[in-house]
């Protein structure tokens, strides 16, 4: 059930229960803000989710309050991603959905990194 990304940060929340390490996740890189790790329902041969570590539920939230040293780790966790899966080789898609509207269903900000095969278009007419 997509969220209201406009609610605070619920620290129930499934990412924030895998970065207690209440839960399982297969990592694909940690650094000292971030996590990424396989989505657990991959839509594409590649698709990695990466997260910041700090309670943040969306990208405006997140650019608002985290500190830079937060936010140049994460751009970076991103583009370390595609490099490492291999996605930057033939072309990959970032997403984060926000809200409702964009059907976000996990509300800890997250980007999905998507590659491995050609995407499609960008949005279904
Ligand atoms: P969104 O719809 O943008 O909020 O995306 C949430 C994503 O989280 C979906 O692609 C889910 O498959 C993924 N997901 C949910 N639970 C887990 C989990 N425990 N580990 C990895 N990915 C998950």
């Amino acid at each position: 059930m997509p969220i209201d990304a406009k609610r605070p940060y619920e620290e129930g929340n499934i990412f924030a229960r895998v970065l207690r390490g209440e839960l399982p996740n297969k990592t694909v890189l940690e650094t000292e803000h971030s996590l990424a790790f396989h989505d657990i329902s991959p839509l594409a041969p590649i698709h990695v989710l990466v997260i910041p570590k700090g309670p943040y539920v969306s990208w405006d939230d997140f650019a608002a309050k985290a500190s830079d040293a937060e936010i140049v780790d994460f751009v970076r966790a991103v583009g370390e991603v595609a490099r490492m899966t291999g996605a930057n080789a033939q072309g990959y898609r970032l997403l984060s959905n926000v809200g409702k509207r964009s059907g976000q269903e996990v509300p800890h900000l997250h980007v999905h990194v998507f590659g491995g095969a050609p995407l499609g278009p960008m949005l279904a007419r």
